[in-house]
């Protein structure tokens, strides 16, 4: 018998490995429904196996919540069960030995506190909030609700202009998502059960480049002969421009720049949303009759005050286009660009000239990302990412992140901007950087703190800053609206409190988002400004839905999209991503379960067809 045996993985723990693999992947996906009450009974079962029951607050407080959880999910408990689950609650939470009885507890306390609304609705009705409905999750999780499963059978059934049309009844811009949507509708696709979830920005992106060319826009309601201003030519403002203009109202919207767009042109680079595909969406929102003034600041050299006299409602969508400051010594220097600055240059085609230059990029952002690969394609000697946090605490999406190494740019975490050193002609010559080191977690992430570290030079010509973006708000405070820590402050309705007929949406309200939560405010304000000026138009769209069929649903990969090997794309602005074969699209598609039609969604009993 040997004193010590080497570790070997055994079948069966193999086996455990790939049940817990598949049970983590379905939890992910469909946390035991959601009721909330019920989520939380579940899981303190799952917290109380993991206990080693050494403390008597963990192994017979936990079973103690559980029961109550049990009492209220079976309508056998009152408001006193609440205030009894919230002490034995604290209790443990207070007086358990180790974090697995204190957090078990927490989890309970954090579910009474954000949950308040379900528990007493368990209490005083039986059940979960009296309006729960379960729907759709990848509907329900883009924040257009783009009719997913319905236009990804059309794209099966080959009829793509019919999906383009599908999905414009929610969202204007299929294109401009196709291609740059951060696709939050992927991430509880119902297909993860299986094996993994359905490309659904791929097939959007599909659809659309299949559609035949120009696909013609409903046409608009009768004329009502009111009159809307929307200010900004964002994804936003052009998305409530084109749905206020089907419900037969007469849009004008002032842009301040020479172009239509908004980040879409002046941010995003064209590698990664070619302009004239951004162009297809903006045409098919002009063909609608809304009108455009190019070139007009609106609280510059249009007064708010006049602009409200003309009309009957006014829409502010000025996004969030002015940078923030580092505030250390040394950013005025020559060479300290902000990201926006240099994207918007580039946006209106004056390219500026790095080739040579030793570049350094300070965020952990997609847009510092976007600054850091745009920079590579200007000719950089090198790029290096300077990041306070680590790589895993970076915002941008991880394909970006890899994007842009495999690009060769240089990660440089946990690098503090110190100060910015210059020559005696004030252009830049180094960037001096904090060593931090990883500190306490707040709100979720990790916070950085100085490390016992020298601080790091690091020589550089460029220096561009991306670390966050703000509004330009200033006439329009001083026109009444109310912003707080440089967003505009909005009720639910997207109104602006206090200014009747005026509101507001997309990053200037919101904070600097998504393309597709901008279409979402767009949207919402259309709809309520239609109610404002005394309408209830619907929008809708005549496309018949294909029937599902029953098919063969194995195990299957999912088709991911692929990029130009960085050879091929460092030097140019040209597209790198390609898009599905038709093969790929009928197959990807061919995952979709359907979930509008297997008795599992909201769409049960007829889709919204309608909004
Ligand atoms: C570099 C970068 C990359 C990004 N990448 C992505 C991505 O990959 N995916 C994604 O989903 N989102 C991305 N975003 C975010 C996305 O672009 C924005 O969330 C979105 O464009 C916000 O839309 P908006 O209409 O609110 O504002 P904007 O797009 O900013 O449009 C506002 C418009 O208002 C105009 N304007 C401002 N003030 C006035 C005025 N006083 N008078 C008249 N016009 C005015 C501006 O010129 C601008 O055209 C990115 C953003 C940046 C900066
Ligand atoms: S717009 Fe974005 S979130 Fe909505 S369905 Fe398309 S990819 Fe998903
Ligand atoms: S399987 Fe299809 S319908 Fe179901 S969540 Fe995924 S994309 Fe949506």
């Amino acid at each position: 018998m040997s004193r010590l045996t080497l570790f070997k993985e055994t079948r069966v723990q193999a086996a455990i490995d790939d049940v817990l693999r598949d049970a983590e992947r379905r939890l992910y996906v469909s946390p035991f429904g959601n009721c909330h009450v019920n989520l939380t009974a579940s899981l303190l079962k799952l917290f109380h196996a993991q206990s080693c029951g050494k403390c008597v607050p963990c192994r017979v407080g936990l079973s103690q919540l559980g029961n109550i959880l049990e009492d209220i999910l079976k309508g056998r408990a009152d408001h006193d069960s609440l205030a009894l689950l919230e002490k034995t609650a604290l209790s443990i939470y207070e007086s358990a030995d180790c974090a697995i009885g204190y957090e078990a507890a927490n989890t309970v306390l954090k579910g009474l506190r954000d949950f308040r609304d379900d528990y007493d609705n368990h209490v005083n009705c039986g059940a979960c909030s009296p309006n729960e409905s379960d729907s759709v999750p990848c509907a329900s999780r883009c924040p257009a609700h783009v009719d997913i499963p319905g236009y990804i059978s059309l794209v099966k059934a080959g009829r793509y202009a019919d999906a383009v049309r599908l999905i414009r009844k929610d969202n204007p811009f299929p294109a401009a998502c196709g291609l740059v949507c951060e696709h939050p509708c992927e991430t509880r696709c119902r297909r993860n059960i299986l094996d993994i979830g359905i490309n659904i920005r791929g097939l959007k992106r599909y659809a659309v480049d299949n559609s035949g060319g120009a696909v013609p826009v409903p046409p608009n309601a009768v004329k009502t002969g009111k009159k809307v201003a929307v200010i900004g030519g964002g994804p936003a403002g052009l998305s409530a421009a084109y749905y206020l203009c089907l419900m037969g109202h007469s849009v004008i919207v002032y842009e301040k720049r020479n172009y239509l767009g908004g980040m879409l042109r002046y941010g995003i680079p064209s590698y990664r949303l070619p302009r004239e595909e951004l162009q297809w969406d903006i045409d098919a929102i002009l063909s609608t009759g809304v009108e455009v003034r190019t070139n007009t600041d609106i609280g510059g050299e249009i007064p708010l005050e006049k602009l409200r006299a003309q009309y009957d409602a006014m829409f502010i969508a000025i996004g969030a286009h002015t940078e923030k400051k580092l505030g250390i010594k040394g950013e005025n220097l020559r060479g300290v660009l902000s990201a926006v600055q240099m994207l918007r240059a580039i946006g209106d085609g004056n390219l500026p000239d790095f080739k040579g230059k030793r570049v350094i990029v300070v965020g952990g952002g997609n847009v510092a990302m976007d600054a850091a690969r745009s920079s590579v394609r200007l000719g950089a000697a090198n790029v290096t990412i300077a990041y306070r946090r680590r790589q895993d605490d970076m915002t941008a999406l991880s394909e970006e992140i890899e994007g842009a190494i495999a690009e060769d740019c240089e990660l440089l975490t946990l690098q503090s901007p110190a100060k910015i050193e210059g020559d005696a002609d004030d252009n830049i010559t180094a960037l001096w950087t904090r060593p931090q080191i990883i500190g306490p977690i707040e709100h979720g992430r990790p916070v950085p703190l100085d490390a016992d570290k020298p601080l790091q030079r690091i020589p550089c010509d460029i220096l561009i800053l991306a670390i966050g973006q703000d509004i330009e708000a200033d006439h329009f405070v001083k026109f009444g609206v109310k912003a707080q820590r440089n967003v505009i402050q909005t009720l639910g309705d997207g109104s602006v409190e206090g200014l009747s007929g005026l509101f507001a949406g997309g990053d200037c309200a919101t904070g600097p988002a998504t393309v597709i939560r901008a279409v979402e405010t767009g949207k919402a304000a259309a709809a309520n400004i239609d109610n404002y000026l005394g309408f209830d138009h619907k929008i809708s769209v005549d496309v018949e839905i294909p029937a599902p069929k029953p098919e063969n649903k194995k195990y299957w990969g999912r088709v991911n999209m692929r990029e130009k090997e960085p050879s091929q794309r460092k030097d140019n602005f040209g597209i790198m991503e390609s898009g599905m074969s038709r093969e790929e699209a009928e197959q990807e598609a061919g995952r979709c379960l359907r979930c509008d039609c297997s008795g599992y969604g909201a769409f049960r009993g007829g889709r919204f067809a309608q909004w």
